[in-house]
């Protein structure tokens, strides 16, 4: 089994420790067994870590290109050779099933990691013609970014946010959810390994307070979080006193719409997928899935029958199929929620309360005869808790779709091409699919509009959010200044 981390932090190329700082218990959710205790970073190393990165930053991006993207790539290649330690070291982090965390979490990391080894050895300014004289640009990095993640996806989100700083000349300081803190430690010492020089991804760990003293230090350039709606208010308001660039990667309430003429078989394995993997845990999911009253009573046979095959269980082994939520608090939460929608009066499919596979478990649970108004349909619940709700027209079911703060991502579901398009057009979401949910490919942008963020991560959208463009104008001829 892979080795736990040394030291609760990495600055400046090693593993650090400070004592001081108040204890985070790391816990398995599956069985409430503690398996490593780390410390909150104090001042002391929040300061090295600031520090190191700022004096490392000027030295990596004067390299060039190619030579950042070897040392990517290099990473890439020892997170594959890893993985299957890696993918359990995630399942004890996080809870998540081995035969999810062995395919998505840092397969996902390493794809990151190459796409953008690739991408940034082919970026270069542009030539702008004026007659005589000429302007050119240049891409610059960004300098310090500091990183803030969700505890979902914790591996993954290191890599997705360090990926694009590094390959674009950038340093980074990154701060993993205090819940799930062990992942981004075991990508900085891969970093290292792989040749990155001292300094240029450094982890701290802590709570809100502990990334709220990076967001506002004089040093960093960019803020990336990914997080709930409000702790992305707060961190978007501290950013922009220093003016900072920001990448928000918020929180969801999607919206998958299923109309009449849709495959049932693949609708039902859609909506299942963007509400139960990562036991509900993603801020992506379609939780409120619309169907039309033509399918609605086959939709929900099959989505009934297909659930209650779920196979819970421990999270190890390679036959289960959904683990336990992150936390116990996570769980309360998620049970709340199932009993206002059972007091609201949403119709129980399947599911609904705890499940006795181990510590943290709920059923996966459908409730149906959702409306508009319910907390389900409102609140992301982050859990594994699908809304169903009833529609009759294109045109009602878009205006209900749209009628959110969020607006992360979106899905439909038909036969005919030209609805598809058009539904997709009106839909107000940054990430959409069309007969398929969840895919989140490197290649593709990632992000929402409205409450749900600000940015792209991931595709060649994200190199607008971890480099500047500077304007070079040339004078080839005398200075016409008419004093
Ligand atoms: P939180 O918003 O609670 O926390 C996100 C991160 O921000 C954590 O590392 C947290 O630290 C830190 N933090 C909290 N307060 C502050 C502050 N004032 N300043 C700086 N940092 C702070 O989210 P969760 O960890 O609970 O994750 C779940 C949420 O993340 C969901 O809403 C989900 O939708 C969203 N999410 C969004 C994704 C996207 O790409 N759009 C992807 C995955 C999740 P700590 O936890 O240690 O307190």
């Amino acid at each position: 089994m892979i080795a736990q981390p040394q030291a609760s932090h990495f600055v400046n190329g090693a593993y650090v420790e400070d004592t001081a700082g108040a204890v985070i218990e790391v816990i398995y959710p599956a069985t409430g067994a503690v398996i490593a205790r780390l410390h909150e970073a104090t001042p002391a190393v929040i300061e090295a870590a600031l520090a190191g990165a700022a004096a490392a930053q000027a030295a990596w991006a004067a390299k060039r290109p190619v030579e950042r993207a070897r040392i990517l790539r290099c990473a890439a290649d020892l997170i594959r050779e890893r993985n299957p330690d890696l993918a359990r070291l995630e399942t004890l982090d996080t809870g998540k099933p081995i035969q999810e965390t062995l395919v998505a979490d840092w397969p996902s990391g390493a794809d990151a990691l190459e796409y953008f080894a690739g991408l940034a050895p082919t970026l270069g300014g542009e030539t702008i013609p004026l007659g005589r004289d000429f302007v050119y640009t240049i891409r610059e990095a960004l300098g310090v970014c500091v990183g803030i993640g969700a505890w979902n996806y914790p591996s993954q989100i290191a890599c997705w946010k360090s990926a694009p700083a590094l390959a674009l000349g950038n340093a980074m300081v990154f701060k993993p959810s205090e819940v799930t803190p062990l992942g981004a430690l075991k990508l900085a010492e891969i970093f290292i390994e792989a040749g990155l020089p001292a300094g240029l991804f450094n982890v701290v760990q802590g709570r809100g307070a502990v990334g709220a003293s990076l967001v506002t230090d004089r040093r960093v350039a960019k803020v990336s979080l990914t997080g709930s709606v409000p702790t992305g208010q707060k961190v978007y308001a501290a950013a922009a006193a220093g003016v900072r660039h920001v990448t928000m990667e918020l929180g969801g309430k999607s919206p998958i719409l299923v109309f009449d003429d849709a495959s049932v078989e693949d609708a039902v394995g859609a909506a299942m997928l963007g509400n139960f993997y990562s036991a509900g845990q993603v801020c992506s999911n379609g939780t409120r899935v619309f169907v039309q009253k033509g399918i609605k009573a086959k939709f929900l046979k099959r989505l009934a029958e297909r659930t209650a095959a779920i196979v819970l269980g421990d999270p190890l082994d390679a036959a289960t199929q959904m683990g336990p939520l992150v936390s116990v608090a996570q769980m309360v939460k998620v049970l709340g929620y199932i009993e206002t929608a059972k007091a609201e009066g949403a119709t129980l499919i399947c599911g609904g309360g705890r499940d006795p596979a181990g510590e943290c478990f709920v059923q996966p649970t459908v409730f149906a005869d959702v409306t508009d108004t319910m907390t389900i349909a409102r609140e992301e619940v982050f859990g594994p808790v699908m809304a169903v709700l009833d529609f009759d027209t294109e045109a009602e079911v878009v205006a209900r779709a749209n009628a959110t703060e969020f607006g992360l991502a979106a899905g439909v579901f038909t036969a005919d091409l030209t609805r598809a398009h058009r539904v997709i057009g009106a839909l107000q979401a940054g990430t959409c699919w069309i007969n398929a949910y969840n895919l989140t490919p490197v290649e593709a942008p990632f992000g929402g509009v409205k409450s749900s963020g600000v940015g792209r991560e991931n595709g060649h959208a994200a190199v607008e959010h971890y480099s500047q463009i500077k304007s070079v104008y040339v004078g080839m001829g005398p200075v016409d200044a008419p004093y």
